[in-house]
């Protein structure tokens, strides 16, 4: 971490300003062979904290760049926990650039993506789920899952996780001190007490493992498939849920034909809705690709929302469709019903039974409101109480919340079964160690480049 690191934080394009940041022990240096203060001569400890109104120069050939206020942030308290400095240039794409490029000709490295926010983590200024907070913070799309991830980065699931870590850790001392000192004067540890403590924290575990779905989610939007043959009415729906929703990112990838997605923001849910081609038996190449794919949409989806037409017969697709929806969280709308009826409703019915069917005429603005409540209703089934609570929305944290009920039940079992002390002990050594790797407090360097490299340059 010698290294001294330089990037743009800002977003590349036209703004007001640009920000390019140094972290490490030449920020300093490296800033006073870049910048001419209008009063000040060289930053030091005297600006500590403070801005300075200046120019940037190439010391190369004396020649300006841009007029700009700069900020040294002496350490320990920055975000890195290192000397810092930033530069607020004027935005757009050719100052920062040139102004980055300066810093790296004169010392600095270009910042890994994450780099910062990796060594805040290094140096302890926040553990790693924390660290991973930040970037939700940056992605979050609506204001839940912000909300959600500012608990996080201020630190609440981190608290959960010592809590139930600090009971883990008093077991095994107790364990330790029985096996190591058997004759001593000191408390022996019953099997019920470690029962007892074993089940709060597989009581723990467990309450956290079932915010994590939702908190899934929350962070990365309930991933929504609209299926049905051509012209029941698709692209429609999804305009008008466009048209009544915020949009929150329109995310069109140029190379598909076929599908598109969108985010919305209903009531606070963030549905990532990907509208397909339909499912078609054609063999036509291209309509094959987005068959596909469709395909693979209804795998991954949370959500299918499948669409009939009441003016037609059902076809065979609608009854490929039926198939799909049957064993999937769905909701089902009969389309077009401002025209004359044509649709045997009852065979639908019967064919995806315990399903509510929402009637709809897209076209006239029918039903649309029925099908957010439906979603609502299902997003929130009950557990609005768990609102306010710490939610899990991580799946690397989910997945260490696994293992460790895994470790716990085993040490449970252990247990139960009086197993000797030292094989219990193993369980619970490891249920401690999982948990450990949420708040990084044991977590190997492979762990850290994947989760970093995630994030942004600059962050
Ligand atoms: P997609 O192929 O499934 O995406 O279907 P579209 O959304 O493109 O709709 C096909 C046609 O059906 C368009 O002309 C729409 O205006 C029409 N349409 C959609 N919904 C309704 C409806 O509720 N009633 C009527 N009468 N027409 C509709």
């Amino acid at each position: 971490m010698s290294d001294t690191i330089a990037a743009i934080s800002t977003a590349m394009g036209e703004a007001g300003i640009g920000i390019v940041r140094m972290s490490g022990k030449e920020s300093i240096n490296i800033a006073n062979r870049l910048f001419k203060g209008k009063k000040v001569d060289r930053l030091d400890e005297n600006h500590n904290r403070r801005l300075v109104y200046g120019h940037i120069v190439d010391p190369k050939n004396d020649q300006l760049i841009d007029e700009v206020l700069i900020a040294y942030m002496k350490e320990p308290y920055t975000y890195t926990r290192e000397n810092m400095v930033e530069i607020y240039c004027h935005g757009g794409i050719i100052s920062v650039r040139k102004i980055l490029d300066l810093t790296l000709e004169n010392g600095a490295r270009l910042a890994e993506p994450g780099e910062f926010t990796k060594r805040a983590f290094l140096n302890g200024r926040l553990d790693l789920a924390q660290s991973e907070a930040v970037i939700d913070l940056i992605r979050a799309k609506t204001d839940k899952s912000y909300e959600v991830s500012l608990g996080q980065l201020e630190g609440n699931l981190s608290k959960k996780i010592k809590e139930i870590r600090e009971i883990l850790l008093g077991m095994i001392a107790h364990i330790e001190a029985s096996i190591d000192f058997p004759d001593e004067d000191i408390e022996e540890v019953t099997y019920e007490e470690l029962e007892e403590s074993a089940n709060r924290v597989y009581q723990e575990i467990e309450r956290l493992l079932e915010t994590a779905d939702r908190g899934k989610i929350l962070r990365d939007g309930l991933n929504t498939v609209i299926l049905g043959k051509p012209n029941v009415g698709k692209s429609s729906l999804l305009n008008a849920i466009l048209r009544e929703n915020r949009a929150i990112v329109t995310d069109i990838p140029g190379t598909t034909r076929d599908i598109i997605e969108e985010y919305v923001n209903i009531d606070g849910i963030p549905l990532k809705i990907i509208d397909t081609a339909g499912i078609r038996t054609t063999e036509d190449v291209v309509e094959k690709i987005g068959v596909d794919r469709a395909r693979e949409m209804v795998d991954r989806a949370d959500l299918i929302i499948a669409v009939f037409d009441a003016s037609n017969d059902l076809t065979e697709e609608d009854y490929h469709i039926i198939d799909i929806v049957k064993d999937k969280r769905s909701i089902v709308l009969l389309n077009k019903t401002d025209l004359p009826n044509k649709f045997d409703e009852g065979t639908l019915k019967s064919l995806i039974p315990n399903r509510d069917i929402i009637v709809t005429s897209i076209l006239k603005g029918i039903g649309i409101d029925q099908l957010e409540d439906a979603i609502k209703d299902m997003f929130y089934k009950g557990d609005l109480q768990v609102e306010s609570d710490i939610l899990v929305t991580n799946v690397r944290h989910k997945n260490q919340l696994i293992k460790a009920k895994k470790n716990i039940e085993d040490g449970i079992n252990g247990i139960r079964s009086n197993m000797p002390l030292d094989c219990i002990e193993v369980d619970i050594k490891d249920c401690w160690d999982n948990l450990g790797e949420i708040s990084g407090d044991t977590v190997g360097e492979d762990i850290l480049d994947r989760i970093f490299s995630d994030f942004c340059i600059g962050k």
